[in-house]
């Protein structure tokens, strides 16, 4: 792993061209790194182009660089020295980038510990809090001083991840390097608004619907939301409800969550959340998903009654209940 972390830091050294990706339905440390490492490629003489399935989430698009990100596959991968695949734990989930394989190197860099290293170079810190985490060190062995909006991505990277510094991974490393962070001068209170109070009019009041259907299991240790397809098409875009599955964890007997998400009608995307030790990472990978312990997903086929039904099930069982 140190190997493939010297190889990548002589990668970014070297200029040039790269190409920059990161996992569908992007989030905010996916968005953060890929803008992190933009700047840092720049700084070092090169340049790069981001690739994306689906559009910057509205709250992010404060971040500098996002106006630049595409949705578009490359017409030709012969300008680039390598795809950097950031904050993606699988490579069927690259934004359709890996598949094919592309006919250049494949940089892997991630903290999910679920990542299997299908890069041709792999640096995966499971211990990371978030994947700007690990661009911050990257940028320090480079003797590139984060400053600016570079400070400000590798932020937001961590805040999120963390979810505000209140998840199980705000390390006391996480907490330092967003000291050091702010210490720079950027304005956490202004990436906060930007984040967490942006939400439009009609997104709110989709969100109040949603929470308006929460239910719990009996003894209330599971809790879930759902948004049929028709629901989901009322946002401007489904990535307008990539936190939501955070909602129902808030409940006070809560220990999993869960939101299905008809992405498309007989596709339910399944984001898992969890309190402590509860593990739903491992609950996921039932259904081919992952992700981390307190925070997982994966995607299924069925109606959204039958697989709501088999999940919660599944959830159940996996506390230990009857
Ligand atoms: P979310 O619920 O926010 O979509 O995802 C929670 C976490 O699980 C994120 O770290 C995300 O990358 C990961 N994740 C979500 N869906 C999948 C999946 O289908 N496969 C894998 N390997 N990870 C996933
Ligand atoms: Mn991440």
């Amino acid at each position: 792993m140190n190997r493939d972390r010297t190889r990548i830091l002589a990668l970014l050294r070297g200029g040039g061209r790269f190409l920059l990706t990161s996992h569908v339905n992007p989030d905010g440390d996916s968005v953060a790194s890929q803008c992190a490492v933009r700047l840092l490629i720049e700084s070092l003489g090169g340049s790069a182009d981001i690739v994306n399935s689906h559009p910057v989430p509205r709250n992010y698009r404060f971040l500098p660089g996002t106006s630049r990100f595409g949705i578009r596959p490359p017409k030709a991968w012969k300008p680039y020295s390598a795809v950097i695949v950031l904050d993606c734990g699988d490579a069927r989930r690259a934004s359709g980038l890996l598949e094919p394989r592309p006919p250049i190197p494949v940089v892997n860099i991630d903290h999910h510990a679920t990542n299997p290293g299908y890069g041709d170079l792999n640096y995966i810190v499971p211990d990371a809090c978030s994947t700007a985490e690990i661009i911050y060190g990257l940028a320090v062995s480079l003797g590139v001083r984060p400053a600016g909006g570079l400070a400000e991505a590798l932020y937001t990277g961590i805040l999120t991840d963390t979810g505000s510094f209140r998840h199980g991974n705000a390390t006391p490393r996480a907490f330092r390097i967003a000291s050091l962070l702010v210490g720079t001068g950027i304005d956490p209170s202004r990436i906060a608004q930007a984040v967490y109070e942006s939400v439009s009019f009609e997104t709110l009041k989709v969100l109040g619907e949603t929470l308006a259907g929460l239910r719990r299991s009996p003894d209330g240790r599971v809790a879930w939301i759902s948004l049929p397809f028709a629901t989901l098409g009322k946002l401007a875009s489904p990535t307008e409800s990539e936190e939501w599955a955070g909602y129902p964890r808030s409940l006070d007997t809560a220990v999993i969550s869960v939101c299905f998400k008809e992405s498309e009608p007989g596709q339910i995307r399944l984001s898992f959340r969890s309190k402590g030790a509860v593990d739903v990472a491992a609950l996921a990978a039932r259904w081919g998903g992952g992700g981390h312990r307190n925070a997982a997903g994966a995607t299924v086929h069925g109606t959204l009654g039958a697989v709501e039904k088999s999940v919660i099930d599944a959830a159940k069982r996996h506390l230990g209940q009857p």
